[in-house]
């Protein structure tokens, strides 16, 4: 259902302005509904009607479902077709394959990198959200024991993956409470796997030829009383699964059209690595809830890890890191000082550099609000002023005996200002590209070498 507006949400209320819900007037709080900014409970007088139209119309175009209970992440609850429009909220969860035809030792090494798997990304620990368990063996016993093994070694919720409904149920059983997904139910399978799924509470995937069927499929369990469900599209191609996915989560966020309205599920056949990545670029590019690799190799996670991140970064809030004096490498009270923003780009990059020309130093970081240099030299947040205060609060002088702060060339108009707010201390111009650090440092700075 399409979002009301005040005047819509007015003709539901009982317009008899008893002001009992805080607001003066039913308008004035339907305005406030509207905003999201009151809740229908706080009118003790809404009928079963307003309480029926207005839960719908509030529910977030794409249901939120959670996966997992201590390693638990969310899907769905998305608001925006593209990033730059607002932000994506609930990021793609990235999930590993495993057989249960695989050789023993396999499945162990497999199920442990999982576990172990860390990527520090712009200091984020990124990592693998989800075990793929397929049954490949067609022994339901067989494949129930390693979902549960599976389960207990990673600590992660599974993907079920089984179209077979006495091997889903073993599985689900043996690893109930997981809150793992069920996949796939067909219409024809639906019925029995709603009950299994609630009964042992998890999330059921569905899955139908073409969207038509899978259309009256969710409409049809969510009628019947279950709703966390997933989507499982079949499509042939990469274009087929870009236009699915475009076309399926534009109807539910423009058209709020519910029965499209749920995260998805897509297992990535096993192929060339590169076939595997550009399936797994496709998903996390667009709308892809959970996406499953059919192998773990670091090689393939690092890059997509990087653009999941990058994907669902909020645009308004770059990544940041905390505003403090850091250590590059052992410096002493004698080492050089450089000072740059706390975007977090900007920090891992000129550090990093700093690290590689060989030297100990101090790295002065001031609250820029996330901003790059240039950016927050525009807003304020990068002048001579602000990066003096700063370097007052942390007591600075006291820390070291070094009397020179590196400034980024690209800011050397910063120099003069600086110089003033910091009695005793030479400002010196540094490189403009983190890249040319080096350099600059063997022919500015060799003496600290
Ligand atoms: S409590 Fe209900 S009936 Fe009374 S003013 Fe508020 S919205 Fe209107």
């Amino acid at each position: 259902m399409a979002k009301l507006t005040g005047l819509q949400i007015q003709k539901l209320l009982p317009k008899t302005n008893c002001k009992e819900c805080g607001s003066n007037t039913c308008l004035a709080f339907a305005m406030k509904l509207a905003a999201q900014k009151a809740e229908l409970s706080e009118c003790p007088y809404a009928s079963d009607e307003a309480k029926q139209i207005l839960g719908a119309a509030s529910e977030p175009p794409v249901k939120k479902i959670q996966i997992g209970t201590d390693k638990a992440f969310s899907l769905g609850d998305e608001t925006v077709l593209y990033r730059h429009e607002k932000t994506f909220v609930n990021q793609t969860a990235m999930a590993i394959n495993v057989n249960d035809t695989d050789a023993a030792a396999d499945i162990d090494k497999t199920l442990r990198s999982i576990k172990e798997y860390e990527l520090d990304r712009v200091g984020e620990l990124l990592s693998i959200d989800a075990v793929c368990v397929t049954c490949k063996s067609g022994n339901a016993a067989t494949f129930a024991a390693l979902c549960k093994k599976a389960y207990e070694v990673t600590g992660r919720p599974l993907v079920i993956n089984s179209t077979d409904v006495a091997q889903l149920t073993a599985a689900a059983e043996a690893v109930k409470g997981s809150r793992s997904i069920l996949a796939s139910a067909t219409p024809e399978t639906a019925e029995t796997l709603v009950k299994v799924a609630a009964g042992n509470g998890h999330a059921l995937a569905v899955t139908a030829p073409d969207l038509n069927a899978l259309t009256a499929l969710t409409a049809k369990i969510k009628d019947a009383g279950f709703n966390d469900l997933i989507l499982q599209y079949q499509t042939g191609s990469l274009s087929e699964l870009f236009q699915t996915n475009s076309i399926a989560r534009r109807a539910a966020l423009k058209d709020s059209f519910k029965p499209l309205g749920y995260p998805t599920l897509h297992i990535v056949p096993k192929s060339s690595m590169l076939e595997e990545s550009v399936v797994a670029v496709n998903e996390i590019s667009k709308y892809g809830g959970v996406c499953v690799l059919p192998s773990f190799d670091p090689a393939q996670l690092v890059p997509m890890m990087s653009l999941r991140q990058n994907m669902y970064t909020d645009p308004q809030k770059p990544i940041q890191v905390e505003p403090k004096l850091y250590e590059i490498g052992e410096p002493t009270k004698d080492s050089p000082v450089f000072v740059t923003t706390n975007f977090s780009l900007t920090y891992f990059i000129v550090s990093g550099e700093i690290e590689n020309s060989g030297l100990n130093a101090w790295l002065v970081i001031p609250e820029c609000e996330g901003m790059s240099v240039l950016t927050a030299w525009a807003a304020g947040k990068f002048s001579g002023a602000a990066i003096a205060k700063f370097c007052k609060s942390i007591d600075l002088d006291n820390k070291v005996t070094t009397r020179e702060i590196v400034i980024p060339g690209y800011v050397a108009q910063i120099s003069g200002e600086l110089q003033e707010c910091m009695p005793g201390w030479k400002v010196v111009v540094g490189a403009q590209e983190a890249s040319d650090m080096e350099s600059w440092v063997k022919a500015v700075y060799s003496k600290y070498l």
